[in-house]
């Protein structure tokens, strides 16, 4: 089944760097189960409040300056955050990533504070 992006998941989008963009148009095409994203680009007033919720470790988050995205599974029209379904998802992000050429760091390989949904562009190629 091939799956495609809400409107909602499209705008998201918006302020996204191009090529983490195109992992996701990509990831979209050959993940075996649905997705939706979640956040793309952040405000630095919400990146201060999630960091005062302790949802976010970091003032330095890729996601203000649109390096970063979260993607969740969107099974049975609710979005999941259950970490079988995120590593059902990782590999087709990552095959999505080798397919356009475009490295990609996930969060869920993270050894410390381990953040599933989150995708960003590495900071060595991507300062
Ligand atoms: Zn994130």
């Amino acid at each position: 089944m091939a799956y495609t992006l809400s409107i909602r998941s499209l705008s998201r989008l918006e302020g996204v760097h191009p090529d983490l963009v195109k992992v996701i148009r990509r990831a979209i095409e050959i993940t075996p189960i649905d997705f939706a994203v979640i956040e793309g680009l952040r405000t630095r007033e919400r990146q201060k409040e999630l960091v005062a919720a302790g949802a976010s470790k970091t003032m330095n988050s890729r996601h203000i300056t649109g390096h970063a995205v979260d993607i969740a599974p969107w099974v049975g029209g609710t979005i999941r955050w259950d970490w079988p379904l995120f590593h059902k998802l990782a590999p087709a992000v990552k095959q999505a990533a080798a397919d356009v050429g475009v490295p990609v760091t996930w969060g869920g390989d993270w050894r410390s504070f381990k953040d599933g949904p989150h995708w960003e562009l590495p900071r060595k190629q991507y300062p």
